[in-house]
């Protein structure tokens, strides 16, 4: 029987603060029907500056921990936002993280990305092959090993991504306070080639598929879920588990404007009810009122708990769209992510805006995929 080690969480009161970073994406003409360009742009790394709509001669700024601006390469938002807290999983801390916006402004195109310009899942997880490797090589007494799991929050209800017949899973808590699903399937991977074998096909079905199907992938939230336990190889066989949750949200569009009736509008509900009290977890982490912090309103924010706030590592990046169609989306998703804002008397001058980017692909990237494969 392998004996637990209490990870660094269990009883530790300290809660600490989910890092925010937003990133914009680039300008598109095709979401722009009425050629109005841009109404959002980036002013340096942690700023950036929205017109205000109650008054066009003024902008409203709003400050981040960080900000990608639409130039930004899939390396570049991973190197600065990712990479940094992977290592807290190898010592049995949690990590998480998480894309949020409205749907077209680019989650999917972070976390996932594609086989030229692969997101935030396929470099996490081949950087925590790669801190793995030397732990395996140390000799120090202790395995390691790695599982994933996949699984979907649609309509409150948890489903298994990798064992699709299964109903609604339920979600529980032991008694180190560690979140766990009994029934998920856990797929023990060796390499990344594994990951790629299991995830891809999984992932595809969920993202490219029929437009029905594109509709439920923007509203619904998948995780992926990468865990790493380390195992004593000698009596008594403590055991360490540190997890990660790579999460890409449902859209945080207001879908009551876009008058959903039904089925839809109980999705809406349920969405609402999920991004809802993330909202609100997130918030009250990171204004430290010290009240409680609401993980368990909802089935996102309850399957979190164990990795979002308290002696984890949590990064939320706000992935924004630069259309006037996104104005209102755009808007709501930058209050739930701001620091702090300001009404500044500034026209948004449109000969300085930065050329929108040609929807070409940049050979910078292409080279970072190949790289990525070759690895
Ligand atoms: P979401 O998942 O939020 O609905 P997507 O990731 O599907 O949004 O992005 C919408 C479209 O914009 C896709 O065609 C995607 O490839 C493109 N896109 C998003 N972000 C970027 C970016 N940073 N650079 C280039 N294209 C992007
Ligand atoms: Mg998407």
């Amino acid at each position: 029987m392998a004996q637990r080690v209490p990870t660094a969480d269990t009883g530790a009161k300290k809660t600490s603060r989910v890092r925010v970073a937003v990133r914009l994406r680039p300008y598109m003409e095709k979401e722009d029907d009425k050629a109005e360009g841009p109404c959002v742009r980036g002013l340096d790394s942690q700023n950036l500056e929205i017109i205000n709509w109650r008054n066009a001669t003024e902008t409203v700024k709003y400050h981040f921990d960080a900000f990608h601006d639409e130039q930004t390469t899939q390396q570049g938002v991973f190197l600065a936002s990712v990479k940094p807290i992977l290592p807290h999983i190898l010592t049995g801390q949690n990590a998480s993280v998480l894309a949020y916006g409205p749907t077209g402004a680019g989650k999917t195109h972070t976390m996932l990305g594609s086989r030229e310009r692969p997101g935030v899942i396929p470099r996490a997880v081949k950087e925590v092959f790669n801190l793995v490797r030397p732990q395996e090589e140390a000799q120090d007494g202790w395995g390691c090993s790695l599982t994933m799991s996949y699984l979907e929050i649609y309509n409150e209800k948890v489903l298994d991504l990798l064992s699709p017949s299964t109903q609604d899973l339920p979600i529980r808590e032991d008694k180190d306070r560690n979140i766990l699903i009994p029934g998920l399937t856990q797929t023990p991977l060796a390499s990344f080639a594994d990951f790629d074998q299991h995830f891809v096909p999984a992932s595809l079905n969920r993202t490219t598929a029929s437009t029905k199907l594109n509709q439920r992938s923007s509203r619904s939230h998948a995780i992926l879920l990468i865990k790493v336990v380390r195992t004593q190889r000698a009596p008594p066989h403590r055991q360490q588990t540190g997890k990660l949750y790579l999460v890409d949200l449902a859209g945080s569009e207001d879908n009551r404007r876009t008058g959903n009736q039904g089925l839809r509008l109980k999705e809406s509900g349920a969405i609402n009810l999920s991004l809802f009290t993330l909202s609100k977890v997130v918030d009250s982490l990171n204004g430290g009122t010290g009240g409680r912090v609401p993980y368990r309103d909802s089935k996102l924010t309850r399957l979190l708990q164990d990795s979002l706030g308290g002696s984890s590592h949590s990064v939320m990046i706000t992935n924004i769209a630069p259309e006037y169609s996104y104005y209102f989306d755009t808007f709501s998703a930058l209050n739930f992510a701001a620091k702090s804002k300001l009404i500044v008397n500034k026209p948004f001058v449109r000969e300085t805006l930065t050329v929108p980017v040609p929807q070409v692909k940049r050979p910078r990237e292409e080279a970072e995929g190949d790289q990525l494969r070759k690895k």
